[in-house]
């Protein structure tokens, strides 16, 4: 067990589109010195995304290659593809004191919670089920292959939201951020001293 009396580590997980990577970019934009972990994936790279920044992207050999190697911090099969958290930024934000966001699974958010005392997990609920099928379908970024996969899942993850410390229904993104932000601690750089 990994005490994170000194850092924090907070867990953000929702089903595929309940406004998560929205949320996290919000918080990495206006608080610069939080910290955000970037998971390596065997998942192909959508258009958007950049190598190093939204993740490590890695083939499904490399992946197990790094299992071995004892490398991840968690790891979990998620729609389908390989996802895992990397060890070292963890426990080097835990013990330089620093606030770390993970973005992962119910599964991963379960394995965190049992190797870190004190972290704190938050889940993102859409506000209902027909908005949530409209804004993942209007995100445009699966094929209807992967919508389909994200939609069953997410049915089944919504019943595990009431393992997490705090859960926030996204029906607004001002009110959502401003809860988030709560939770977490956080308030605008002039309110600071
Ligand atoms: P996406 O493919 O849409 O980026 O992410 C799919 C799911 O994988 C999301 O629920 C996301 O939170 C989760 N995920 C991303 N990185 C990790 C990770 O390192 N570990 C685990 N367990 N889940 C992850």
């Amino acid at each position: 067990m990994v005490n994170n009396r000194k850092g924090k580590l907070y867990i953000i997980s929702s089903v595929a589109g309940g406004g998560k990577t929205t949320l996290i970019n919000k918080l990495l934009n206006e608080f610069p010195d939080l910290q955000y972990s970037i998971s390596y994936t065997s998942r192909p790279k959508r258009n958007a995304e950049v190598h190093s920044k939204d993740y490590f992207f890695v083939d499904r050999e490399e992946f197990f290659r790094l299992i071995q190697e004892d490398f991840f911090f968690e790891w979990a099969l998620v729609h389908n593809n390989y996802y895992g958290t990397p060890s070292s930024p963890i426990l080097d934000a835990i013990s330089s004191g620093q606030k770390i966001i993970l973005d992962i699974d119910i599964k991963g958010a379960r394995t965190v919670r049992s190797k870190v005392a004190d972290s704190c997990s938050v889940f993102i609920l859409p506000p209902s089920e027909e908005i949530w099928r409209d804004r993942l379908v209007k995100r445009g970024t699966e094929s209807a292959e992967s919508l389909q996969i994200r939609l069953a899942n997410g049915k089944k993850e919504l019943e595990y939201a009431g393992e997490f410390d705090y859960t926030i229904i996204n029906d607004s993104l001002e009110k959502a951020y401003s809860d988030l932000k709560r939770i977490m601690g956080l308030r605008k750089e002039e309110l600071k001293s």
